[in-house]
């Protein structure tokens, strides 16, 4: 068998053009939403993504407000940023760049955000409302891949999914979204026994683990649909060469077994971006009182 790609590239521009789409709407109301975007020091990977927000940001018609802080910001600086933010009604989303300098405490700075502009969804309050079934803001990379797997299958109810990763950031409520829409979810771990076995068991495989091409074909039930979160770069080849980048799931073999598999890159990634845009302006039409957005949240 040779699986369908399923191509997040093209959906996340899809995504990004009804958002943009929405936008256009909200400003014939005299509305225009805005993200903050938080960055504390210097780490090359997070300026490349915040910069690539704030392009996204301006090219959906939104306000993009960048805030770039020296690595030895002191924690009361940051909170007292956060706060203004909360209070700024120009701005409908607030995205701290994770991770911050050790000398930060993260969880008090993310619960800081105003849970109604916490656009990551980290937020406590969100995590809460997430896990009892509630209207949260939920965590982008989880809800893409929510949105391809919707598209994919229409309905989720009673298929079984396996989750392989148990992070706040991902694994976790990637595993509450999928209880939402009726799967029968399973999460697995490090510590997980015959793990092989359980992923074997699934009709949707979530990779979110952090290691280089680590489920292949052979954990996989035959027509399994797979979404790979991970993004891992290999040793170069040769000397000054850039390693390739892979996913958590070993493509060729994964996908010799599998109905349907995302690629790495142009799987997840960028749904996660076209997901934050979405969430910003679900917090916009939220704060304004607006119908939600249809298709754009969990
Ligand atoms: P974390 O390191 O926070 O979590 C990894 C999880 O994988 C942990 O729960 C860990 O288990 C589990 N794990 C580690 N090794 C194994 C193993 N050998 N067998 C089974 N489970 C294992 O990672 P994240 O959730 O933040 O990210 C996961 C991947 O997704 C990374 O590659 C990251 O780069 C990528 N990512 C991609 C995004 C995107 O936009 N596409 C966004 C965010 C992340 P335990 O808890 O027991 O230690």
């Amino acid at each position: 068998m040779s699986a369908t790609i399923i191509d997040g590239k093209a959906f996340a521009a899809e995504v990004r053009a009804k958002v943009a789409t929405h936008v256009a709407k909200l400003a014939e109301q005299g509305i225009k939403p805005g993200l903050a975007v938080v960055i504390v020091g210097d780490d090359p990977a997070s300026q490349v993504y915040v910069r690539s927000k704030g392009k996204q940001t301006v090219e959906a018609g939104m306000e993009s407000f960048e805030h770039k802080l020296p690595a030895d910001t002191a924690e009361a600086d940051l909170l007292a940023l956060v706060d203004r933010l909360n209070k700024d009604p120009a701005v409908n989303g607030i995205l701290v760049q994770l991770p911050l300098p050790e000398h930060l405490n993260e969880d008090l700075v993310i619960n800081a955000i105003d849970p109604a502009k916490d656009v990551d969804g980290f937020h406590i309050s969100n995590v809460g409302l997430l896990a009892t079934g509630q209207k949260a803001m939920v965590p982008c990379t989880p809800l893409g891949c929510l949105m391809l797997l919707r598209d994919h299958f229409g309905s989720l109810s009673g298929k079984t999914a396996v989750v392989v990763g148990r992070s706040n950031i991902v694994g976790k409520p990637m595993a509450q979204l999928l209880l939402r829409d009726s799967c029968t979810v399973t999460i697995a771990h490090s510590r997980t026994k015959d793990i092989e076995d359980v992923v074997r068991g699934a009709d949707i495989v979530i990779a979110a683990v952090g290691r280089a091409e680590m489920v292949t074909g052979e954990w996989l039930k035959p027509g399994a649909v797979v979404i790979d979160v991970g993004i891992n770069r290999l040793p170069p080849v040769e000397e000054g060469a850039k390693g390739r980048l892979v996913g958590d799931v070993d493509f060729a073999s994964a996908s010799a077994v599998a109905g349907a598999i995302t690629p790495v890159p142009g799987g997840v990634g960028p749904m996660t971006i076209a997901c934050l845009l979405a969430n910003t302006l679900t917090a916009t039409c939220r704060a304004n009182g607006l119908d939600e957005p249809e298709g754009l949240t969990a």
